[in-house]
């Protein structure tokens, strides 16, 4: 990989040898190996022993989890914050572990969308819960460097399962405590 960084440097009208660029394609490799690491570790051993029993059927919420993740399109990132929830049926997944979840999909080349259902499939089997509720909201910096995306200005992305679908009121209040707008109002 360091060579290829090292003709991306050329290619953009770099000198690659002047001495402040000497390590640069060392520590982009380093980078972008962990910022993909998704694609080289176990989703099973990441969940391994993290879902129990548990009789509850109180509405689990987490809001504001932190989401780096590089775009497909460009290898640049897009970051924000996730909120999921889910109404048990009998297992619960350690809380920590929602956040590696995500995680584990958001170190990878991503779309928003993509990445929002395949946490919100994984949540799903793992746990079959009455219901459950994935939303994202994201800056991409391809859209706001770029200048097609007002600066500031955020893609919201939701993957909605079980009664989280087929209840409104279920759906309503999992958006409410999430803090975004009901898409179905
Ligand atoms: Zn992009």
């Amino acid at each position: 990989m360091k060579d290829a960084v090292r003709d991306i440097l050329v290619a953009i009208g770099e000198n690659p040898d002047r001495p402040e660029l000497e390590r640069t394609p060392a520590r982009v490799e380093e980078s972008l190996l962990d910022l993909t690491r998704g694609y080289r570790e176990s989703l099973e051993d990441l969940l391994q022993g993290a879902v129990f029993e548990d009789p509850s059927q109180t509405m689990v919420l987490v809001r504001d989890i932190p989401v780096y993740s590089l775009c497909e399109h460009h290898i640049l990132p897009f970051f924000g914050k996730a909120h999921v929830a889910y109404i048990p049926a009998g297992r619960l997944l350690g809380l920590s572990k929602i956040p590696r979840v995500i995680e584990h999909f958001a170190r990878r080349l991503q779309v928003q969308e993509r990445l929002t259902e395949q946490v919100a499939d994984t949540l799903n089997g793992v746990l079959r819960p009455r219901g459950l509720g994935v939303v994202l909201e994201a800056t991409h910096l391809c859209m706001v460097m770029r200048g097609i995306q007002k600066e500031g200005s955020v893609a919201t992305t939701s993957a909605l399962r079980g009664n989280f679908l087929s209840d409104p009121r279920a759906r309503a209040e999992f958006l409410a405590l999430a803090g975004v707008p009901n898409p179905t109002r």
